[in-house]
This record gives C-alpha cells, structure tokens and sequence, in this order.
C-alpha cells in the first residue's frame, strides 16, 4: 500500500562541531520519502523555487519518489533552514527558518491521490496540514510538528492534533506542547488533545510508544558514527510508516513496535552523512541486517532467574 507525505523540501545549511555543510538537498519531506521509498510507493505534495534543479530531482526519481505533485514556483526560492549542533549532538539551534515558496503555499491533494491509504503531514504550517487531511481518505493519518510551530501557532496546532492517528514528535516537544516537565505525563496531556498513539522520540536514547493503555520502550541503535542528525526524525517516521503500509499494518501493539524498529535502523542510517547522502545508498540487506542487530540488543530472557 502506497503513502503521500505532505511537508517541506528544502535547503539546508548545517554546522557541527565537526564540520559545516551548505545547500544540502534536505526538508521533511525528502528525508521521508527516501526512508519511506525502501518499503513501499511514496507521493510528495510540496512547494520548490527555481533553485530545484534536474540534478535535486534525481535525488528522487533514484528512489521512484512520485514528485509530480511537487509544484515548481516560477521566480521562488525553496524553503530554506540553518541549524548548529551542540558538543554531543543532542542539542540543536535554530539559527535561521525561511519559509519563502512554503509561506503562501496552498496544497493541493489530486484526485488520483486522495485514496493513498497512509498520510504523512510533515512538519509544516498546522492549518496545511489540516487542509491536506481534509482533502485525503487515508486510512492512517501520523504527524510530525517542532518549536516553532507549538509555540508560533498553538491553537491551529490543537485544532490539527483533534483527528490525528499518530503523532511522532521528541521528547522536548512533547514537553513544550504539554507544558509539563515530566514526559510520561505530557503524553498524556497529549493524547487527551486528539492522537489515538504517540511516539516520542529521544534522539540516541531510543525512542517510546505511548496507547491508552500501552506502553514500549526501545533504546537507540548503538551508533558510533555521528555525523549529522538532520533528519533523523523524518526518516524514522519514514520508516514506521514505510513498514506499516509494506505489511499493511495498522494500529495494532504489535505491527507499531516492529514498525518504529525499522524506524530506529532508518534513521540510524541517516545520521551517518550529511543530507541523505547515506540514506540514498542502502540496501535491503543493510536495513534487515540493522533490524535482526536491535532484537539481539533488546532481548532478555523474562521467564527466568527470577530472585
Ligand atoms: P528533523 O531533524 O527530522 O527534525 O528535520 C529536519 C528538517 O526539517 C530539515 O531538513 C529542515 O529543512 C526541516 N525544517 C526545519 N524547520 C522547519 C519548519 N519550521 N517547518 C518545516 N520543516 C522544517
């Protein structure tokens, strides 16, 4: 079953301790898709400037990414982000957001599309992304959303979380948008504004599944090889959609918690390059390989030894 995602394509220009990088081919919409185009067909719905070039294009088609849903603005300049890391990769600053062809960007879901059983609405404008709900049919709805839209647009936000399948955020801005330091309650608080799941990710430390009445918990692939975290998050969330709509899984405990192992293993991936330059390279091998390594990890015998 195929998947639409709906979010940014953009230009990014990363600093870490370790080395900087400009124009980079980036956006929740493309680390997605790629993660995604592992497992199953992926649309985007999006906006680019006249800077998308043939070569960035490429990127996609590599993949079979469906981007003829990805409008060109004749004249406009693609959405672009600065952001620095810190020593250890765990925080982030937002040095520069600009939204440019994003900013009056006006979705539109093709008739051919509107039945895609999986909707991605990738981090973006929260009243774009219930304006891409509202023209789609999917079966499963997950999104993501950051600081600058909680706290730029929080009523939009709560409107957008009421008819929302799955929210996949971190665990700062599960906190920021509950308002509450402790992040087993703020998941809560979260799932009483709309989402029936919520995933919370926690970057190196793993990520955590909440349900009305579940709970899992995985740790992070043990990576040694740090080099840029950009899009870590997206390409997870390519990862558990990926999965869910290659097995035609939905909501069930169990299709989600495999689902955000090979959400961990993609963007375990991702963060090995800059932009997706490693994300564009895998194989299915790689990727399983990555998946049987998390069940050795995860595994303990719970039937024995007790004291
Ligand atoms: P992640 O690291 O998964 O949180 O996603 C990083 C990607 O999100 C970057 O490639 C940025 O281009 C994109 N991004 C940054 N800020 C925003 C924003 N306000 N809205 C949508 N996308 C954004």
């Amino acid at each position: 079953m195929s998947i639409l995602v709906v979010g940014t394509v953009a230009f990014d220009h990363i600093k870490t301790p370790f080395g900087e990088r400009e124009n980079i081919l980036a956006g929740a919409a493309t680390y997605f898709s790629i993660s995604a185009s592992y497992f199953t067909d992926v649309s985007i719905v999006g906006v680019v400037g006249e800077d998308f070039t043939a070569e960035h294009e490429e990127v996609f088609n590599k993949h079979g990414v469906d981007i003829t849903n990805l409008e060109r603005k004749a004249g406009g300049r693609t959405f672009r982000w600065a952001g620095e890391y810190g020593y250890d990769f765990n925080t982030r600053t937002t040095l520069d957001t600009q939204l440019n062809v994003f900013a009056d960007f006006k979705p539109v879901v093709p008739e051919s599309k509107k039945n895609t059983p999986y909707l991605f609405l990738g981090n973006a404008h929260p009243s774009l992304q219930r304006d891409v709900q509202a023209q789609s049919n999917a079966k499963l709805v997950a999104m993501d959303t950051m600081d600058f839209w909680i706290h730029g647009t929080p009523s939009e936000l709560r409107e957008t979380l009421k008819n929302i399948d799955l929210l996949i955020i971190n665990d700062e801005e599960a906190r920021q948008l509950a308002e509450d330091s402790n992040v087993i309650r703020s998941a809560k608080k979260i799932m009483a504004m709309g989402p029936k799941r919520l995933i919370v990710k926690r970057g190196e430390y793993g990520a955590t599944l909440f349900g009305e009445d579940s709970f899992f918990a995985m740790p992070g692939y043990p990576q040694e090889n740090v080099v840029d975290p950009t899009g870590a998050g997206d390409t997870f969330a390519g990862g558990v959609m990926g999965y869910l709509s290659a097995t035609g899984g939905g909501f069930d405990e169990d299709s989600l918690r495999k689902a955000m192992i090979y959400g961990s293993v993609m963007a375990s991936f991702n963060i090995e390059s800059f932009g997706s330059d490693r994300l564009s390279q895998l194989t299915k091998e790689e990727i399983n390989d990555r998946y049987r390594q998390f069940k050795k990890i995860t595994y303990f015998d719970a039937t024995e030894h007790e004291f």
